[in-house]
C-alpha cells in the first residue's frame, strides 16, 4: 500500500484549496527553472529512466515518446494535452484539474521545453465545464506570476498554454481525432502513419499526452527517477490514479501504488464488495473499453499493464467498475455496445457497421432470443472489427463482447435455453 510520503496528489480531494499559494506550499513550481537549465536531454533522460508509461490507456513510455520528436525541425513543435477523459468509469483528470492544476501547468511548462514546444493545447472535454473554469483560473494565475508566457518561471524559454474546450464527441480523446478536432474540423481519427511526432497538428511535430502522465512530471524529476520505479514493479512503476465505481460500499478516486492487488485496492479504500467479496460477479478493471474479468481472476490480479495484459484485460485508464451478483452482465455489456455504436465516428465500415450489429445482437442475447450458434456468429463480428480499423474504438467496441463471451459463455448459453423453453411451452 502506497504511504502518505509517496503520495504525488496530495490535494486530491480538494481539502485545500487548488489556488498558487497553496500549491506552492505542496512543493509545487518547486525547481522547475533548475531542471530547465539541466537541458531537454536531461529531462527526457530522466522521465525514461523513470519508467513512466502513459496514464492515459495505450501505457506506453512517455520519455521515449518525447525523444520521437525531430530535432532541428524548422517547424514550430506543439505539446497538446489530452483532456477529454470520456471512457466510461473513467474521473481521475477531472480531480487533478480542480484540486492540482498547478503540476499539470507546470508539467506542461517542463514536457514542452523537453520536446522544444512553445505552445501547448490543453483538449478538456465539453462537459467539464466547471473544470475548465477552475483551469483556465490557474493558468490566468500563473501567468499573472510570471510562470507563463515570456521567460516563463524565469527558466529562459517562452512557454504560452491554452485552453480548448472540445464539444462533448468520445471520439475526439483519440489522438488524431483531437487534433482535427483542434484544428477546427470534425474529429474524424487521421491514418497512421504519419504520427503525431512527425505530422501533428497543423501538420507540424506534436507530442499528445494525457493530463495524469504530464501532472506526474515536475513530482518525478523533484524526487528522481529512482524514487518512481521504486515503486511498484519493474515495467510498471509508480503511483497511479485509481476510479472505483459500481457496486463498491465507497466509490472512489485512489492515488496507489501500481500492482496493488485489485482486490486489496477494493477492500482498503472502496470499502470493500456491496455484500463482501464472494458476492462479487465481475470487474472491468480499466475503463469500459477493456475486457471484464470473473471473480476467480479478480481474486489474485495484481493492478498493473503486465498483469492485466496476461489476463487478456488491461489497465487501460485504471477506472475499475464493480459489479455485483445482481448485475445482468450481458445486459451491462450490451450498454457498452450500444455507447460504442453510438460513438463510433462512422469512418471505417467495420466499426460503422460492426458495432450496430453487435450492438443489436447483444439486445437478442440480453432476452436470450438467439441461437446457440449466434454467439461464435458474435465473437466472429468482434474478430473482424478489432484491428481492422483506423482507430481503436473498433478494438474498445470489440473486446468487451469477447469478454463477456469468454468468461459468461455458459449464462449467454442459459439465457437462450430459457427463453426457448418459455416460447416452446
Ligand atoms: Fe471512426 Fe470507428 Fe474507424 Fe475509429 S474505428 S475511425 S471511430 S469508424
Amino acid at each position: 500500500m502506497l504511504s502518505d510520503k509517496d503520495r504525488i496528489f496530495t490535494n486530491l480531494y480538494g481539502y485545500e484549496p487548488a489556488a498558487l499559494n497553496n500549491a506552492k506550499k505542496r512543493g509545487d513550481w518547486d525547481k522547475t527553472k533548475d531542471f530547465i537549465a539541466k537541458g531537454r536531454d536531461w529531462v527526457i533522460e530522466e522521465v525514461k529512466k523513470s519508467g513512466l508509461r502513459g496514464r492515459g490507456g495505450a501505457g506506453f513510455s512517455t520519455g521515449l515518446k518525447w525523444s520521437f520528436m525531430p530535432k532541428n525541425d524548422p517547424r514550430p513543435s506543439y505539446l497538446v494535452i489530452n483532456a477529454d477523459e470520456s471512457e466510461p468509469g473513467t474521473c481521475k483528470d477531472r480531480d487533478i484539474i480542480r484540486n492540482e492544476p498547478h503540476k499539470l501547468i507546470e508539467g506542461a511548462l517542463i514536457a514542452a521545453f523537453a520536446i522544444n514546444a512553445h505552445a501547448c493545447y490543453i483538449y478538456i472535454r465539453g462537459e467539464y465545464y466547471r473544470e475548465a473554469e477552475a483551469l483556465q483560473a490557474a493558468i490566468d494565475e500563473a501567468y499573472a506570476a510570471g510562470l507563463l508566457g515570456k521567460n516563463a518561471a524565469k527558466s529562459g524559454w517562452d512557454f504560452d498554454l491554452y485552453l480548448h474546450r472540445g464539444a462533448g464527441a468520445y471520439i475526439c480523446g483519440e489522438e488524431s481525432a483531437l487534433l482535427e478536432s483542434l484544428e477546427g474540423r470534425k474529429g474524424f481519427p487521421r491514418l497512421k502513419p504519419p504520427f503525431p511526432a512527425m505530422a501533428g497538428l497543423y501538420g507540424c511535430p506534436t507530442t499528445v499526452n494525457n493530463v495524469e502522465s504530464i501532472a506526474v512530471v515536475p513530482t518525478i524529476l523533484r524526487r528522481g527517477a529512482d524514487w518512481f520505479t521504486s515503486i511498484g514493479r519493474p515495467n510498471n512503476a509508480g503511483t497511479k490514479i485509481f476510479c472505483i465505481s459500481g457496486h463498491v460500499n465507497k466509490p472512489c478516486n485512489v492515488e496507489e501504488a501500481m500492482s496493488i492487488p485489485l482486490k486489496e485496492l477494493i477492500e482498503k479504500h472502496a470499502g470493500g464488495v456491496r455484500g463482501g467479496w464472494d458476492n462479487l460477479k465481475a470487474i472491468i478493471p480499466g475503463g469500459s473499453s477493456v475486457p471484464l474479468l470473473p471473480k476467480e481472476i479478480c481474486d489474485t490480479v495484481l493492478m498493473d499493464f503486465d498483469s492485466l495484459r496476461e489476463v487478456k484485460s488491461g489497465l487501460g485508464t485504471a477506472a475499475v467498475i464493480v459489479m455485483d451478483k445482481s448485475t445482468d452482465v450481458i445486459k451491462a455489456i450490451a450498454r457498452l455496445s450500444k455507447f460504442y455504436m453510438h460513438e463510433s465516428c462512422g469512418q471505417c465500415t467495420p466499426c460503422r457497421e460492426g458495432t450496430g450489429w453487435m450492438w443489436r445482437m447483444m439486445e437478442r442475447l440480453v432476452k436470450g432470443q438467439a441461437e446457440i450458434s449466434d454467439i461464435d456468429k458474435l465473437e466472429e463480428i468482434s474478430r473482424q472489427i478489432e484491428g481492422h480499423t483506423i482507430c481503436a474504438l473498433g478494438d474498445a467496441a470489440a473486446w468487451p463482447v469477447q469478454g463477456l463471451i469468454r468468461h459468461f459463455r455458459s449464462e449467454l448459453e442459459e439465457r437462450i435455453r430459457i427463453y426457448a423453453q418459455k416460447n416452446a411451452a
